[in-house]
């Protein structure tokens, strides 16, 4: 058995208390799209591991890649080194991503991959001689990481900037995209963005956000004319636009990049989790041509960054199988079936009392109550129905793996269906 006590006293878990620790489930192992209790229950992993699953647990091509690797070399710097799993990489990389986006800068995690992005969208206008363009447009319901630098991006309010404040850059927030996936985008819905860029340009380096889903911080789809017009507004006033495709990149909101959606290519790409099918950490930030030499022929001559862990090889090796997987399996197929019977499967709870709100798009199915959920309960109660969850706030949502059959999915919404619809 494993020593839970030990747990409860000694170790953090995301966003916990170590005076008052919410329940932690130990897992001896996972397989499919199943996670294996240490007492033996397989509950169907509704969460995909927070976005980075999407071939299941245990995956003999996964395994295998990273098994080869591991007797060649686990780990080498990439400081003045290179090698052959990174250069695959980033050539699957460029080839899958919007045109304009050939560089890539190979980081340890998604935080990482944004603190990249903000410092080649800062060091490229520092090299253009415009050094007081250091502000970002940002938006509400935002979220991009927990770093320093993230999180001076988060939402203000639901994110963590009030414990923070005084040492978090201070940037420009526009409201939360209000026309939802399937609305046009008025005037009027982008009128206040564009005011904050009409005023505030020459000290704007760049607009963040995450394409087309707002993920922890709403869970909301809105509007590809919203990202259109955004993308037009960055090149009248000249602002780099940063694209935040963490969770939704390799195929999650229905297209290969959230991007996609709208037909638009940004100045500069974050991307991590399913990068390498949820077996290691490891994210990717690309950029243009035009960002990278605009950095490299600058004062510094150099892109000021690089981490220990850079290009790890094992990270890539497994990368590549996973890039590999996806292409192979028609992930569009089966994300396209997912959304279906997400769509068919969660509608009921759309007549149930406590809930606001019924939203799917792609393999993400989102349960807005009208309440605060009490976690803990619900949490319990999906875990008797063999399923994992972990809902917040009003938030209840799964994006499983995309190798999830269809009678495992309808025990995961079955399980959402009587747990949700009973609050
Ligand atoms: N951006 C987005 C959109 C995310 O969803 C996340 C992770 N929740 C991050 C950035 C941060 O990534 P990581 O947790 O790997 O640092």
């Amino acid at each position: 058995m494993m020593d839970l006590e030990f747990d409860k006293n000694h170790i953090w878990h995301p966003y916990s208390s170590l005076i008052n620790p919410p329940p932690v489930y130990p897992v001896e192992r996972a397989e499919g799209v199943r996670i294996y209790l240490e007492d033996g229950r397989g509950l169907i992993d509704g969460m995909g591991s927070w976005w980075s699953t999407l071939h299941g647990y245990n995956v003999p091509e996964l395994n295998a890649a990273m098994q080869a690797q591991m007797k060649k070399m686990s780990h080498v710097m990439f400081g003045g080194l290179t090698h052959e799993p990174a250069i695959k990489l980033c050539k699957k990389l460029v080839a899958l991503t919007p045109e304009p986006l050939q560089k890539v800068f190979l980081a340890d995690s998604g935080s990482v991959s944004v603190e990249v992005a903000i410092k080649m969208a800062l060091q490229y206008w520092h090299s253009q001689g415009k050094p007081k363009k250091n502000k970002l447009l940002a938006l509400r319901n935002g979220y991009h990481g927990d770093t320093f630098g993230a999180m001076a991006t988060c939402d203000p309010v639901n994110g963590m900037h009030h414990l923070f404040a005084s040492q978090l850059t201070q940037h420009l927030f526009a409201p939360a995209p209000k026309p939802k996936f399937d609305e046009p985008c008025t005037d009027q819905d982008i009128a206040e963005l564009q005011q904050l860029i009409e005023q505030n340009h020459p000290q704007l380096a760049a607009v963040i956000l995450e394409p087309i889903v707002q993920g922890a911080g709403g869970m909301r789809f809105y509007s590809p004319e919203y990202l259109r017009k955004v993308r037009t507004l960055c090149d009248e006033f000249d602002l780099l636009l940063i694209a935040d495709e963490i969770a939704t990149g390799f195929g999650r909101s229905g297209k290969m990049f959230a991007c996609e959606h709208a037909g638009i290519s940004p100045d500069i790409l974050s991307l991590g989790k399913a990068l390498t099918g949820g077996t290691m950490t490891m994210a990717a930030t690309l950029c243009t041509d035009k960002v990278a030499n605009g950095i490299c022929s600058g004062e510094a001559g150099v892109f000021m960054h690089g981490p220990t862990f850079m290009g790890n090889p094992m990270a890539c090796a497994v990368a590549n199988a996973s890039i590999d997987l996806l292409l192979q399996r028609d992930w569009k197929q089966q994300v396209t079936a997912i959304e279906q019977q997400l769509n068919d499967e969660l509608a009921p709870l759309k007549k149930a009392s406590g809930v606001a709100d019924v939203r799917v798009l792609g393999a993400i199915g989102v349960v807005e109550m009208k309440q605060p959920v009490d976690n803990k309960t619900l949490q319990a109660s999906l875990i008797d129905h063999g399923v994992w969850l972990r809902p917040f706030g009003k938030l209840a949502y799964t994006m499983p793996p995309y190798v999830i059959d269809s009678s495992d999915l309808s025990i995961l919404t079955n399980a959402m269906n009587k747990t949700l619809g009973a609050l």
